[in-house]
């Protein structure tokens, strides 16, 4: 996307927002004001960084007509209006998001009003559910600080879950390890954890969340899910069975730069992080840039594009060490690969429409598991191909998996259906992660049933 939205340089209302005993002559006595103070300037200046979106707007757009879908797809190519497309112009049948940016929410109603393309708010301010989202991961933060305790219904930044990795594994020995796979782009460890009770390369698992970055709730879920798995081990029968034949491995941060960088500077965030030579626009989407039809339909080859796929197959270090491992290890008999949102459970392929050789086990298999998940709270779930049910998408990791053989390969879209979008409000995360749950342990019992 284009250039930040940074908050102007106001140094007035910093004072304004010091208590006047911070600037009475005895505050320099007090090394409790001091700290206070020198807290405040931080907060302020890491304020300064971060994108704002007041007044930005998401809104939904039913296209009624194919032309429609047409004028919706050339906004995607022009880069004035900032546009940020959560929901892609594909089909009638979809409806399309869009965060508009304050200052282009006159040009854009306009152009809608002209072409007569029906459209509504879905969210007003978008600013405002990202500083209730802000104000309640820090009274959260304030309650574990200094503690072990973790709240599985709140969004975490990544210290957290890496340390929160590291009290899991202490407490399940015998069960989990973190295996680092690499380091991502700005260096930072990219970390596996692997559920084994044993035995040499078993058939194995695959489970990754956050390779979009903003995508909070696929995360969350993930930390959820590997604390499920620890504490159900031994006391459920069917995921003990399984894990007494079979390993499980969690990438929970994919894109732990984009992660990090969604926490401070801009929360819409998806890419990664690496430097596009020759553009000022940074990152590569993650999930156009995996060796499976690299660079065809649904890709952008333009850096400044949230789905551009880069240089080359591969080119990003976390896809790489990702297939790294996939690779060596050799044994992967599912890989299941975790989005928001939308509601949806998908297999492959992305990059063609045609129908993969399995098309009928996957399907079927699907459609059982979101029967599972839809049991919990009657959220609704769509099953299909990722061509036929969103649109044609290339270069992504669970065509690139299908295609190395591994059969049973899954993308799941978590909640919800655009309400919230990205946003999804933490007292969500349980439900989800509750839900997405059942889907993934019948998948799980299915591959261990089935071998191959
Ligand atoms: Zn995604």
């Amino acid at each position: 996307m284009g250039a930040a939205h940074l908050a102007p340089d106001d140094s007035a209302g910093l004072q304004k927002l010091m208590p006047d005993t911070l600037f009475a002559p005895k505050w320099s006595r007090h090394t409790d004001e001091m700290r206070g103070l020198w807290l405040l300037l931080a907060l302020v200046a890491a304020a300064k960084a971060e994108k704002v979106f007041t007044g930005d707007q998401v809104i939904r757009v039913n296209a009624q007509s194919e032309e429609q879908i047409q004028l919706l797809q050339t906004l995607e190519t022009q880069q004035d209006w900032e546009l940020d497309f959560w929901l892609h112009p594909v089909s009638t049948e979809l409806p399309v998001d869009i965060r508009v940016p304050r200052f282009s929410l006159g040009f854009m109603t306009e152009f809608l009003r002209v072409h007569s393309i029906p459209h509504s708010v879905l969210i007003n301010n978008l600013q405002e559910l990202l500083d209730e989202e802000k104000a309640e991961m820090e009274v959260n933060q304030r309650k574990e600080r200094g503690t072990k305790s973790f709240n599985f219904g709140a969004y975490h930044p990544l210290e957290s879950i890496y340390s929160w990795m590291d009290t899991l594994v202490a407490e399940h020995p015998n069960l989990i390890t973190k295996q680092e796979i690499g380091k991502s782009y700005e260096n930072r460890p990219m970390y596996v954890l692997k559920f084994s009770t044993g035995g040499y390369n078993r058939p194995a698992i695959w489970i990754d969340t956050g390779i979009h970055s903003r995508e909070w709730v696929s995360q969350a879920t993930g930390v959820w899910t590997a604390n499920k798995i620890a504490t159900d081990y031994g006391t459920d029968a069917s995921l003990t069975s399984l894990l007494n034949t079979m390993d499980i491995y969690m990438l929970i941060l994919a894109n732990p730069d984009g992660y990090v960088y969604t926490h401070t500077n801009d929360r819409m965030w998806r890419k990664t992080r690496s430097h596009n030579p020759g553009s000022a626009c940074r990152g590569v989407d993650p999930n156009r840039n995996w060796d499976a039809g690299f660079g065809g339909p649904g890709a952008s080859k333009y850096p400044c594009s949230d789905a551009f796929h880069g240089p080359s197959p591969h080119s990003e270090i976390e896809v790489k060490n990702v297939v790294n491992l996939i690779r060596s290890h050799g044994n992967f008999k599912s890989f299941i690969s975790v989005h928001a949102y939308s509601q949806l459970l998908m297999y492959p392929y992305g990059y063609s429409c045609g129908k993969v050789p399995d098309q009928p086990e996957l399907d079927s298999v699907g459609r059982a598991a979101v029967q599972k998940l839809t049991s919990l709270y009657g959220t609704r779930y769509k099953v299909g191909s990722i061509c036929n049910i969103i649109y044609q998408a290339s270069g992504g990791s669970i065509d690139w998996a299908y295609d190395l053989g591994i059969k049973y390969s899954y993308a799941f879209e978590l909640r919800d259906t655009g309400r919230y979008g990205f946003i999804l409000p933490s007292n969500q995360i349980i439900p989800t992660a509750s839900e997405t749950w059942l889907a993934l342990k019948h998948i799980m019992e299915y591959v261990r049933d089935h071998p191959y």
